[in-house]
């Protein structure tokens, strides 16, 4: 672990990593039961335990663990199902990143930057819908530095429409920047940061970024500390599967996530795992070196569930909608819905074009029907982002969470928010469902809870709106 030129040090080690796959591709079943036992009391797994129930490939074993994923999920998270929308604000970049339609040498792209009232008139679109989080996505090119992207922020924040929209919670996924510039992200008051790794083999992050700022493999890796530094405490990683092998790209960023709380005391609040999609130009795209199927997918997410337990687990929209919903009881716990991936996208009259979007989305369905059929299947959709407003960010969140916070708090907050939505956005019969949904839950309460939050849901339904515990 020696330094490079700039002090910067590789704490990923991509021979033990490698070591540690290696070893556990055999794992006997009475092995894989004590490593279930152990992942029931939701008290996480080693690097070693997650590596072997990674590589169970019998189906019998496959489905112990599901198992034993859903009854986590469900004990910590319950029925609730976080939603956003990404919201592109730029497809400029100057990158080369094999595998992305935006990479500076596609020409066939169009290039575009939203204006300020460019991105008034999509946020608008997307607070009628219903939306409250949004996740802003920029390409990287110098034009564009972190006062810039403090100001686009600003302006989703003031964005006010009609119906009492407004987005309360705005994550960004933007290149790294260094703590000057993510503190001026800090001050203005974003929620997560986001940023994926890609890959954390050294060679193959080297051949698919062959130039631009993102050819820095270090300066990337150490984005989520300069974050941290500068007070950005709720942090998001991934990796963009298909580029390398999956068994070793997940140890490497569970790695990373162990590194963050040593340092820091916290590891990110959030893990996203891509899988590579097809994109205009990018040949890699089409064809992925290290394609992961279905049933590899299935086993990573609920392992993820089991390995950290409470560290949120985001879906986006590049899945299609049968695997989307059995990965919300395997551990999924926010879901990206109603999608589009280019600038101007939400006002665009002629949605779906190639030759603008950043990739292929898998579920192309509207925000009330991806709530329509969570709901159908007993889930409630949260827009709640009170913890984030109340300064219940970074360790303090999850030593909540460890508290039973989630069950306490996120789960009347969801209903606060999902009542709002209903009121304000749902079609008649969505609206119908919701609000048995929301009385079947509400029985589920003790009694004082359930008389705080009936309380809190009848003045929503008075007008008054933005409550939460
Ligand atoms: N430009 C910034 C960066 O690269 O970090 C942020 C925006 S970039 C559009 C966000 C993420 O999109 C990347 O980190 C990458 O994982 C993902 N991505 C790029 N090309 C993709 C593709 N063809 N399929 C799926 N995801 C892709
Ligand atoms: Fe640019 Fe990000 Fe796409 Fe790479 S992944 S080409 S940096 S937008």
């Amino acid at each position: 672990m020696n330094p490079d030129s700039t002090g910067l040090i590789d704490f990923i080690d991509g021979n033990k990593i490698w070591e540690i796959v290696d070893s556990t591709t055999r794992t006997e079943a009475d092995q894989v039961y004590d490593i279930l036992d152990k992942a029931a009391e939701a008290k996480g797994l080693s690097l070693e335990e997650t590596a072997r129930l990674l590589q169970v490939e019998d189906l019998e074993l496959n489905e112990a663990i599901f198992e034993t994923a859903r009854k986590v999920k469900q004990e910590i998270y319950g029925n609730r199902m976080v939603l956003f929308a990404p919201l592109y604000i730029t497809n400029e970049c100057s990158n080369r990143c094999a595998y992305c339609g935006f990479k500076a040498t596609n020409k066939e792209l169009q290039r575009r930057t939203l204006s300020a009232d460019e991105i008034r008139q999509e946020v608008s679109v997307l607070e009628n819908q219903g939306h409250k989080r949004l996740l802003l996505v920029y390409g990287e090119h110098p034009k564009f530095g972190a006062d810039w992207i403090a100001e686009t922020v600003r302006k989703v924040y003031d964005t006010v429409s009609e119906k009492s929209g407004e987005i309360r919670r705005v994550n960004i996924n933007c290149a790294p920047l260094d703590v000057e510039g993510f503190r001026k992200l800090h001050e203005v008051g974003i929620g997560t940061y986001q940023c994926f790794q890609e890959t954390y083999h050294r060679e193959t992050y080297a051949e698919l970024h062959p130039s631009g700022h993102k050819k820095d493999y270090l300066w990337r890796l150490h984005a989520m500390h300069r974050a941290m530094e500068a007070g950005i405490d709720d942090v998001g990683m991934g990796t963009l599967l298909g580029l390398y092998d999956y068994r070793f790209d997940t140890i490497a960023l569970l790695t990373h996530a162990a590194e963050l709380e040593a340092k820091f005391g916290v590891g990110p609040h959030t893990l996203s795992f891509p899988r590579l999609e097809p994109a205009l130009n990018a040949d890699i795209a089409f064809n992925p070196p290290y394609p992961i199927f279905d049933a590899q997918f299935k086993r990573l997410v609920a392992v993820l569930r089991l390995s950290v337990p409470y560290t949120g687990l985001i879906l986006s929209t590049r899945e299609g909608r049968g695997l989307r919903r059995e990965l919300l009881d395997l551990g999924v716990s926010q879901l990206s819905a109603g999608s589009r991936t280019y600038p101007g996208a939400y006002s665009d009259p002629d949605y779906d074009r190639p030759d603008v979007q950043q990739f292929c989305i898998g579920d192309n369905r509207s925000l009330e029907e991806v709530i329509s059929e969570i709901v159908e299947h007993g889930y409630v959709p949260s827009w709640c982002t009170a913890c984030y407003r109340a300064g219940r960010t970074g360790e303090q969140f999850m030593e909540l969470a460890k508290k039973g916070f989630i069950q306490e708090f996120c789960h009347p907050n969801a209903l606060l928010t999902f009542k709002e939505y209903l009121l304000d956005y749902a079609h008649k019969d969505t609206q119908k469902r919701g609000n048995s949904l929301i009385s079947r839950e509400l029985e589920c309460f003790a009694v004082k809870r359930k008389g705080v939050v009936s309380d809190r849901l009848n003045r929503i339904e008075h007008g008054e709106r933005d409550l939460f515990l």
